[in-house]
């Protein structure tokens, strides 16, 4: 087990800056995700660390101790690649004793190290294969042991699960998570898929453009997402634009066309003029209207929250859930997730509704730096 640390990591190619200025402390034991767009530096970062890249600025410690000058090859990391980089001409076990036959390891040795990792791998009884008799997922199960079977101080995965297919990589996420936590190894896991990361991961470090936009639990990121970029990012929210005129002790209306939405004075307390708003699709729901009211009928007895009028323009059954795309005029066109749907409740096209948002699901961003507010 050991202890990451980045201070103020730089690195550049011809032309671009991958990473700029990455300062980050990575937990003895953690599991830490880097999730962000193609291109955003994830890679470059992970190589850096493991000793590939040398970076134009800053230092990595691990264990406290200084290792810029220390090559790949002494810095004890694993690495599991996004394309498995199995060697095609040998078999799984020869495969997964490479690095312990490099290590001059004795070989009786090696034979219990290969068999434990094996079992944990779930490839006991496929040592005699050769990868081409292997299934993807099975390819990187033996890229995952050949990681692993060298007991690495800090274990490094770029993308292991992206060339899977949707089941699998479901299945496999748990698996490593599993296989993590049983061995208490440092992980450093890359994926710009933003579930994955949700699942697997203690923390989740989100990045765009060479740079860290912020870093949390999955829960933090989600609720709380520090800026426009990340609730974007991470899940789905619906955005909207409007000024903010007035409101109550604990709220503020703001006016988006002609709709006006209630949402809770944000963190910074005292804004004025324009701002926006996201809410995600699940915090709003649709309102029965049995008894013919009015939008002000309803909003008179919904304190905590805002009913706006609308018209169904979509409607999509994904098995446990509707997701509506719902058209309020004012050029809003808000997403909505209902959980368990009934056939008998399915909502056509073309239907007219209400929709209520909870005062507490919106959050408030500076339209022009995109900050949380
Ligand atoms: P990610 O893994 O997040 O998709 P990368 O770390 O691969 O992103 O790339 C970050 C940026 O650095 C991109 O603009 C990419 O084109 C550039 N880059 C990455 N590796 C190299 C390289 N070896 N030579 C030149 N540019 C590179
Ligand atoms: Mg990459």
């Amino acid at each position: 087990m050991a202890t990451i640390r980045l201070e103020r990591i730089s690195k550049s190619f011809p032309g671009v800056e991958a990473l700029s200025g990455i300062s980050q402390q990575i937990e003895s034991g953690e599991f830490f995700t880097l999730l962000g767009p193609s291109g955003c530096g994830k890679t470059t970062l992970l190589r850096t660390i493991a000793g590939f890249y040398r970076q134009n600025e800053g230092h990595i410690y691990i264990d406290n101790k200084l290792i810029d000058n220390v090559p790949a090859y002494e810095r004890n990391t694993g690495m599991v690649f996004q394309n498995y980089a199995v060697f095609p001409h040998m078999t799984v076990f020869e495969n997964i004793a490479f690095g312990l036959k490099n290590r001059k390891v004795p070989s009786s040795e090696i034979k219990k190290k290969v068999a434990h990792v094996l079992e944990m791998a779930h490839l006991s009884g496929y040592e005699k294969r050769t990868p081409d008799q292997l299934s993807g997922g099975q390819q990187q199960r033996v890229g995952l042991a050949r990681a692993m079977v060298i007991e690495p101080n800090v274990l490094l995965m770029d993308e292991p699960l992206s060339n899977l297919d949707a089941k699998l990589r479901v299945e496999m996420r748990e698996e490593i998570r599993d296989i993590q936590r049983e061995l208490g190894i440092t992980t450093i896991y890359v994926t710009h898929d933003q579930e994955e990361a949700l699942v697997i991961s203690d923390r989740i470090a989100v990045m765009k453009a060479g740079v860290i936009r912020q870093v949390g639990t999955g829960w933090d990121i989600y609720k709380n997402p520090a800026d426009v970029f990340v609730s974007s990012f991470v899940g789905e929210t619906n955005f909207m634009e409007g000024d903010i005129k007035g409101g109550a002790a604990d709220r503020i209306n703001i006016l988006i066309g002609k709709q006006t939405i209630q949402a809770k004075v944000p963190k910074s307390g005292n804004i004025k003029g324009h701002v926006r708003i996201a809410v995600r699709p699940e915090d709003i729901s649709l309102v029965q209207n049995r008894k013919g009211s009015t939008v002000s009928d309803l909003n008179a007895v919904n304190e905590d929250s805002t009913i706006i009028e609308g018209k169904v323009e979509k409607n999509t059954f994904t098995g446990p859930l509707v997701r509506y795309l719902i058209g309020c005029g004012n050029d809003i066109h808000l997403i909505v997730e209902t959980h368990k749907p009934e056939q008998a409740a399915l909502i056509h096209v073309g239907t007219s509704v209400f929709i209520k948002i909870p005062v507490s699901a919106i959050l408030c961003f500076d339209p022009e730096t995109g900050q949380r507010l």
